[in-house]
């Protein structure tokens, strides 16, 4: 089932909305059978509606926006009149919209009235966030249309129902599962999937690269071929496939350590607790976060973690040799089971004596100390982002081979 995204909106065109509607429907209908195959972005105009739908010939026509009770919201009269399709009154949903009024303690104003209107056949999607139902109906073209507001507290509570709805309509139950993968790069990733996905024509696989991972969605109607193609997968990728799909490294850091009762202590210099955050994202991180520095300047490296003045004098703050001391220290001030540190330039500017991008890392787990070094390229939020999952990942894999 092919389905096309309408958002409406002159804000979204003029670059002050970002159109995050498109992402949560295309994330909550995601394994019903509708697949996404277009979005358009139209301003509030009913010719510039018109000129939409007289070329979308997808199934399902999702409208996204314009249901509000002034005169230049006209989503839902436009698309009504393009389907010749009258509007009736819907008495639930005057009812609903004078109550919403009355809870307020205002009277009803005249101009909500047209909200609670909705061509006969239509199902309504109740809206107790605004006065503002949503509708699903079926247009004489046998397209659905779903109408949906724009406050994006009105129409996430609804997409469960549209997705209900069209479940129960279609009856395509579509199978989901997948990979979370990390240490390689997405287009060395595809050389080794290469005849992968013409071996499993009847699977939807989809790779969507993150900032130093890859999410693998693996997508079938029929569950045994779903399994087939994720255990080929497997024996093509499976060094680099570090969980199930939409997880995270910290989330799987967390529970690993838990399993085996240990503790993670993390030292960061450029990262400043940004892999600290993303560890404390995950409830129960305080049963295995044992410490947590921030070593910014020299003299904190110095005083908790006990670096020789001499060493960061003579290989700079910036080395390798500092990040092993780092981890060194840290292990001999916390005695956690599972140590990382991280040192490196993430610019704009540098000394010159390292470049912009170059991170040291260390790794101590069971009395094994492992050191990488990477060299990023992009600017110093980027850097800083992708350094912190280079660690978490580092630290998880040093778990993961432990084989325990
Ligand atoms: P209202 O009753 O508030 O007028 P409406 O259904 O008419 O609701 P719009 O007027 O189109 O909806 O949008 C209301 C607000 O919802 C916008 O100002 C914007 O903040 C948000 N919004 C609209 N469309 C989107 C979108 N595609 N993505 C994210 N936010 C959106
Ligand atoms: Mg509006």
């Amino acid at each position: 089932m092919r389905a096309s995204v309408v958002s409406i909106g002159h804000e979204l065109l003029m670059g002050k909305t970002l159109n995050r509607h498109l992402v949560t429907i295309a994330r909550s209908l995601k394994g019903i059978g509708i697949s996404i195959d277009h979005a358009y972005i139209v301003k509030d105009d009913p010719e510039a509606i018109f000129q939409e739908l007289s070329h979308i010939h997808d199934e399902v026509i999702i409208f996204t926006g314009g249901l509000g009770p002034t005169p230049d919201d006209l989503t839902k009269e436009t698309v009504c009149d393009f389907f010749k399709m009258p509007l009736t009154l819907h008495e639930p949903s005057l009812e609903a919209i004078k109550a919403q009024f009355k809870r307020y303690g205002k009277p009803m104003s005249e101009s909500n009235l047209k909200q609670a209107y909705f061509p006969a056949s239509a199902t309504i999607l109740d809206n107790p966030q605004g006065t503002a139902p949503g509708a699903i109906f079926k247009t004489p073209t046998n397209q659905w249309v779903v109408l949906l507001p724009g406050p994006p507290v009105e129409l996430n509570p609804m997409l469960p129902y549209v997705k209900a709805f069209f479940q129960e309509t279609f009856q395509e139950t579509m199978h989901e599962d997948g990979f979370l993968v990390a240490g390689i790069g997405e287009s060395e990733m595809e050389d080794l999937l290469a005849g992968l996905y013409a071996q499993h024509p009847d699977v939807y696989i989809a790779p969507y690269a993150g900032n130093g991972e890859i999410q693998y969605f693996f997508t079938a109607q029929d569950e045994t071929k779903l399994h087939l193609a994720m255990e080929a997968f497997k024996a093509r990728a499976g060094a680099y496939i570090v969980g199930p799909y939409q997880t995270t490294f910290e989330a799987l850091l967390i529970e690993a350590l838990t399993k085996r009762q240990e503790t993670i202590a993390v030292a960061e210099s450029m990262t400043a607790g940004m892999v600290s955050a993303r560890l404390t994202d995950i409830p129960g991180a305080s049963q295995v976060l044992k410490e947590s520095l921030i070593v910014y300047s020299d003299a904190a490296k110095i005083k908790y973690l006990g670096i020789d003045p001499v060493l960061l004098q003579e290989k700079t703050a910036v080395s390798e040799e500092v990040a092993h001391a780092m981890v060194e220290g840290l292990h001999a001030q916390t005695g956690a089971d599972l140590c990382g540190a991280i040192t490196g330039y993430a610019g704009p500017t540098s000394d010159g004596s390292v470049p912009i991008g170059q991170v040291f890392m260390a790794v101590k787990y069971h009395g094994k100390t492992t050191l990488n070094t990477v060299t990023l390229q992009g600017n110093r939020s980027f850097i800083r982002e992708r350094t912190t999952a280079f660690l978490l990942h580092m630290l998880l894999r040093r778990v993961m081979d432990d084989g325990r």
